[in-house]
């Protein structure tokens, strides 16, 4: 009755918008209250229930059944509710509902890849119903936001983060697949709970786990050959990437989305900075895939800028849990710190943050380490003395791990501060001016990334794609936006973001020649944008007595 035609558990609405016409010949007469609503009346209906809802868990839950009862519905309302209602469907009661997974599970929501299956998932994987995959969403529950190892609990992720693609960047929900693969779980709690529903084993081992995943990316390449699959919340996130990343189109969110937002602020900062870009000094606390993730792709700024890689690197110094991170520090460094490690500390240790901060007076604080308050009054006084404009991003979530608040910063700072952070703050009165900090959420990228590179069939989705989306992101600012100062846009404009995102991922592609689908080359910017629109899922209302109402003709059908 919609989309690709085959009916799916998870699209079969029931809508009381639709005329007796309508419901005759869809044979839902009398399946549905009899009066004809328009969507006004609906969605007061959907907002009074969240509202009256106490508990997050309880709105996420509500959420959830009115997606997979009427997705066209839960689409409306979530797209003209955005900024009210992503918390209630991704991050962070989605960490919640993944602790809680299998006590409240109530449908499968997504596909469930078991180790046992090795050998085999090329038949699991015809099961699934919807004929036209665009995406997939892949996790192995091995840490899930920073809650650790969640095992099969983890399906949350995939289905939250593609529900924000349908909702940010309007593809199609029956093109995406939520995928958790069940590797076991090192989670002794899970194993000891009589409800939980995966493998009740240990992990098993990482050489296994990667021929499964070897086995499963062409499984789903060979099903859909246009597939873009984005790796989510991998304890080890780095290698599929590397291995994948020329064979496949895959991205992993955790390393590059972040990494794209957080440049994409960083550009508008860096603008918003009186210090040409070739003098910054950034200093990072944290060095692990999200720290190493943004370090990598401003350097990828700076040598566009250029400034050869072997100079770009050098403009960063990361503090781990052992401080400063140096070649010569006596430890085997991680793989993916060996590229920033510095080597002209001549010998000399920094064992703490405000050592680091005192011998290289960064312009830029980056805050990437999950210890809340690490940025203390000292440290961001001082960088206040060093800077007019000190550029200061405690990214890390949730807001107690902040490295430190917003008020904090300001008030550290005299009110000079750049500022982002991971999670919301406030907004802050300063002489009758609201002034509103920019919060680095993936939501701004990931999205449009996915977009451009399903419309434009990418082979692969290359550094330059991801760098082009943290330009587009820069540049997706209004004159309202940019007069306030601010670094990203206000996010209830977010599929416009996406569009200009997608459009740079595009030409971006184009570049490099990995588009599969050449005749977006002969496309204006402008005539490529309608295009993008127009191939975005957009459940549309319609006026019913004064209101609206959700009809299902909105969507493109086919493309
Ligand atoms: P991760 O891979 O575990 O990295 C954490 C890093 O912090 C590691 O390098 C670790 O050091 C370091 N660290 C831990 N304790 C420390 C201490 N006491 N002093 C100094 N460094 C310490 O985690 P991740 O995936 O990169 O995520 C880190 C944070 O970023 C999380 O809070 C996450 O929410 C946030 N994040 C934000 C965004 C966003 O804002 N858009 C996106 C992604 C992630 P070792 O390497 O020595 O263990
Ligand atoms: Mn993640």
């Amino acid at each position: 009755i919609d989309g690709s035609g085959t009916p799916h558990p998870t699209t079969i609405d029931f809508d009381t918008s639709f005329d007796i016409s309508a419901r005759k010949a869809l044979h839902i007469q009398g399946l549905v209250p009899p009066a004809i609503e328009g969507f006004s009346k609906q969605e007061r209906r959907c907002m009074e229930q969240i509202n009256l809802k106490s508990t997050a868990i309880d709105k996420y839950s509500y959420l959830s059944n009115l997606r997979n009862t009427n997705a066209g519905l839960f689409y409306r309302l979530l797209i003209d509710h955005m900024k009210e209602l992503t918390p209630y469907v991704y991050t962070p009661t989605v960490g919640e509902a993944c602790l809680k997974w299998s006590h409240i599970y109530t449908n499968p929501e997504g596909l469930y890849l078991s180790c046992s299956d090795k050998g085999n998932l090329r038949d699991v994987i015809s099961n699934w119903p919807q004929e036209a995959v665009e995406i997939a969403v892949v996790t192995d529950g091995s840490r899930i936001l920073g809650l650790g190892d969640l095992g099969v609990n983890g399906m949350g992720i995939p289905v939250g983060k593609l529900a924000l693609y349908v909702g940010c960047a309007g593809i199609h929900p029956e093109r995406t697949l939520p995928i958790t693969i069940d590797f076991g779980t090192d989670n002794e709690e899970f194993l000891a709970d009589d409800l939980y529903m995966g493998a009740r084993h240990k992990r098993i081992p990482e050489a296994e786990q990667k021929e499964f995943i070897d086995e499963m990316m062409a499984a789903l390449t060979d099903r859909w050959r246009q597939i873009v699959i984005q790796f989510e919340d991998f304890k080890s996130p780095f290698w599929s990437l590397e291995r994948y990343r020329n064979t496949y189109t895959v991205f992993n969110d955790d390393i590059q989305g972040t990494g794209a937002v957080i440049l994409g602020g960083l550009i508008s900062a860096f603008k918003a900075s009186s210090i040409p870009i070739d003098q910054h000094r950034l200093v990072f606390m944290g060095a692990g895939s999200a720290a190493t993730g943004v370090a990598r792709q401003i350097c990828g700024l700076f040598e566009r800028h250029g400034i050869p890689e072997s100079e770009a690197k050098k403009m960063f110094w990361l503090v781990d849990s052992r401080g400063l991170v140096t070649a010569d520090r006596g430890d085997e460094l991680a793989d993916h710190k060996v590229f920033f490690a510095r080597d002209d500390n001549n010998g000399r240790q920094f064992g703490t943050l405000e050592e680091v901060v005192d011998f290289v007076q960064p312009t830029g604080l980056i805050g990437l380490c999950t210890i809340g308050g690490v940025f203390t009054e000292s440290i961001v006084r001082k960088m206040a003395k060093f800077n007019s404009e000190p550029i200061i991003f405690p990214l890390s979530n949730p807001s107690s791990k902040s490295e430190c608040t917003y008020a904090q910063a300001m008030e550290w700072t005299d009110n000079r501060v750049v500022f982002a952070s991971g999670s919301p703050f406030p907004s802050i009165m300063v002489d009758g001016v609201e002034r509103t900090p920019g919060q680095g959420n993936n939501m701004y990228v990931f999205p449009g990334i996915g977009l451009g590179t399903i419309l434009c069939e990418a082979a692969h989705v290359t550094e330059s794609m991801i760098y082009a989306s943290a330009a587009g992101l820069a540049a997706s600012l209004n004159a309202t936006e940019k007069a306030r100062g601010d670094l990203y846009p206000e996010l209830p404009r977010v599929r416009e973001v996406s569009v200009i995102v997608a459009r740079e991922v595009i030409r971006a592609a184009q570049k490099e020649g990995v588009d599969r689908k050449k005749t977006l080359q002969f496309m204006s910017d402008a005539e490529l944008d309608a295009y993008i629109r127009s191939k975005m899922y957009d459940p549309k209302v319609v006026e019913l007595g004064g209101s609206r109402a959700v009809s299902r003709e909105g969507s493109p059908k086919g493309q």
